[in-house]
């Protein structure tokens, strides 16, 4: 009796303290409130606050460690402004013209917070069957995007990477390349090609396959004449030609393979195709992105990466492949602890679970961040951006051309620019490294540079939904006038 009591008590204790954990409407009003305002502080300022700020290495989180007990959240939001929120690169910024940009559209940023407050089980149909059906359909949209029929399948990842490491374990399996065939496999790229391939060979097992670099014409595609006289040679020594990775817009320049030509000789030789559309895929949706990404359809795997040229926030990429079942082949396990959720005898198939296509089991529910936007602004506005976006590369190149004392890479293929200072005389490389320090100290605006042949290059990428041409005018007069500090 007095046992039980006991048990009781302690009950009642541990209750009240973790009923903390489950906030009351007044607290819950507070943070909604307290974190709206943040936000909206923060895309208030947006416009005026700089793309890059260097870090000064001071690490707020050592001096602040997670504690017993918990803080008001407006401190929170000023530590996290702070700490996190100041320095490095602002991807929410339209100046952000480094790397691949990012996006981070607010609706979408509202669907992670639904998809967070009901945590909705996306992995299998018998959990979360609307959550499935939102993915699938949403899978489903850019397999149409990609000019593929149902038969197609895809997933929702964290990334391009992943979603990479999900195509080629698919075509490993597919194409029964087992510890037997891997020495004599055969890879097919360019030196162009994005290190996440070379990442998700290794995970994947692949590291000792035949890797060949195709050589690439002036504006770094591949050569297909190359392609097929490197496959001629390889079969001549009774090797495997196995994988062709082609890419829909390579992230050093921009550069769109020739896609019909690849996918003719992928198909007469037999070998899968992978198209790697991390960057440049949604240009499928603007009319002069069609028209150079003709010939992705020909592809056995993309990659597509919604959180750069559909403007999420990180945390989506996606994978997909053609012949659908084969994703499942390589995907679908079975347990018993499961027999409820997938019963063995159609654990594939039916109704759409994306755990069978999936290298994830418990997911982040990532359908709400994509689909959210997407029903929320309707396809016009997004056809606008990326066309802009290639408009804007393509006047950034014809403005920058006028300048004498620069020199351009290739006409963008979408939406990179590749250039490079080159005033009469003095150490070029040096004089370019400087450039790129002034911008970056000037900070308005955020560009990369790269190695092009082991030539130390400059380089400008718009993606991002916030740059228009305002953005691209101040870059251009903020290179001009350093341009002519450094030269003077
Ligand atoms: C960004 C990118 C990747 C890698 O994708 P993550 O989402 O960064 O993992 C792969 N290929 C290309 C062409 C890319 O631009």
């Amino acid at each position: 009796m007095a046992e039980s009591k006991n048990m009781q008590k302690k009950l009642a204790e541990l209750e009240l303290l973790s009923r903390q954990l489950d906030p009351e409407p007044g607290v819950r009003k507070l943070l909604f409130e307290q974190v709206g305002a943040y936000s909206e502080a923060f895309l208030e300022q947006l416009p005026a606050a700089k793309t890059f700020i260097r870090d000064q290495g001071n690490d707020g989180f050592t001096a602040s460690p997670i504690g017993e007990q918990g803080e008001e959240v407006s401190s929170l939001l000023a530590f996290y402004r702070r700490e996190v929120d100041t320095t490095g690169i602002l991807p929410a910024s339209g100046g952000q013209l480094g790397y691949i940009p990012g996006g981070g559209l607010y609706p979408s940023a509202l669907g992670d917070f639904l998809a967070g407050i009901s945590n909705r089980y996306s992995g299998v149909a018998f959990a979360g069957p609307g959550a499935a059906r939102m993915e699938h359909s949403l899978v489903q949209w850019m397999c149409r995007l990609a000019g593929w029929p149902e038969s197609a399948a895809g997933d929702l990842t964290s990334g391009g990477t992943t979603a990479t490491l999900s195509a080629l374990v698919t075509a490993r399996d597919a194409c029964g390349i087992d510890h037997i065939e891997i020495p004599r496999a055969c890879v097919y790229l360019t030196e162009q090609a994005h290190h996440c391939i070379g990442k998700a060979m290794h995970v994947a097992g692949l590291k000792d396959i035949q890797k060949r670099v195709i050589p690439m014409d002036s504006r770094f595609r591949m050569d297909v004449a190359a392609l097929e006289q490197a496959i001629r040679e390889d079969r001549a020594r009774d090797l495997n030609p196995w994988l062709v990775i082609a890419s829909a817009g390579t992230t050093d320049t921009g550069a769109v393979d020739p896609l019909p030509g690849i996918a003719e000789v992928a198909k007469n030789n037999a070998l899968w195709l992978h198209v790697d559309a991390a960057y440049g895929g949604f240009f499928r949706l603007c009319p002069e992105g069609q028209e150079r990404l003709a010939g992705m359809e020909a592809a056995d795997s993309i990659v597509m990466d919604p959180h750069k040229g559909l403007g999420l926030p990180y945390g989506t990429g996606a994978v997909l492949i053609r012949e659908g079942h084969l994703l499942a082949r390589s995907n679908a396990y079975y347990a018993d602890y499961m027999q409820d959720a997938k019963p063995p005898e159609h654990s594939v198939g039916q109704a759409f679970s994306p755990a069978d296509y999936s290298l994830e089991l418990t997911r982040p529910f990532r359908g709400p961040r994509m689909w959210f936007p997407l029903k929320f602004f309707g396809l016009r506005p997004f056809r606008a951006a990326l066309s802009e976006k290639i408009w804007l590369a393509r006047y950034f190149y014809e403005e920058l051309g006028k300048l004498e004392e620069f020199e351009l890479g290739p006409y963008p293929d979408l939406s990179i620019v590749t250039f490079r200072f080159r005033p009469d005389g003095g150490d070029i490389d040096a004089l370019n490294r400087r450039l790129l320090q002034a911008v970056h100290d000037d900070g308005k605006v955020f560009i990369t540079s790269t190695l092009i042949g082991g030539t130390f290059t400059l380089r400008l990428a718009v993606l991002n939904f916030r740059t228009h041409r305002q953005t691209i005018d101040y870059l251009l007069k903020l290179l001009q006038a350093k341009a002519e500090e450094l030269a003077g």
